[in-house]
């Protein structure tokens, strides 16, 4: 499988040719305070198989526990562990065509927001709810 995909500025790139080693939606709270959203994807790659262009920066997040980011826009662009060392964890939302991305299972379901289950009764607009000022 060839996969690619940029941050929010695309000064950070990365490919990937090989097999997903893992592919889901995480609820940790980890996860939740690191990209100030109720959940994030992941797709998980071999290390030696995933290549990255651009300046990256880190934040130990618990101990040998490292979450990527570019310095530039902040998007979050990937989780690595000493407990999972023969792979990296790619966020699918940096995906260059994330359209199509499909998740297997979500993990860590004690910590999901309670308010995803009200999604489907609420209302929803296909734009904004006001209109931006000009
Ligand atoms: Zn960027
Ligand atoms: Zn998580």
């Amino acid at each position: 499988m060839a996969l690619d995909g940029h941050c929010m500025c695309g000064a950070v790139t990365w490919t990937y040719s090989g097999d997903v080693t893992r592919n889901l939606v995480c609820h940790c709270a980890d996860c939740q305070r690191a990209t100030s959203a109720p959940f994030t994807a992941f797709l998980g790659m071999r290390p030696e198989q995933l290549g990255w262009t651009g300046d990256i920066r880190h934040y130990e997040s618990s101990p040998n526990t490292f979450r990527g980011f570019c310095p530039s826009c902040g998007t979050r662009l990937y989780f690595r562990s000493n407990k999972w060392l023969d792979e990296v964890h790619v966020h699918a939302a940096t995906l260059t065509d994330p359209g199509e991305y499909q998740p297997h299972a979500q993990v860590v379901m004690r910590s999901r927001a309670k308010w995803l289950d009200q999604l489907q009764s609420i209302p929803v607009h296909e734009g904004f709810q006001r209109d931006p000022a000009d």
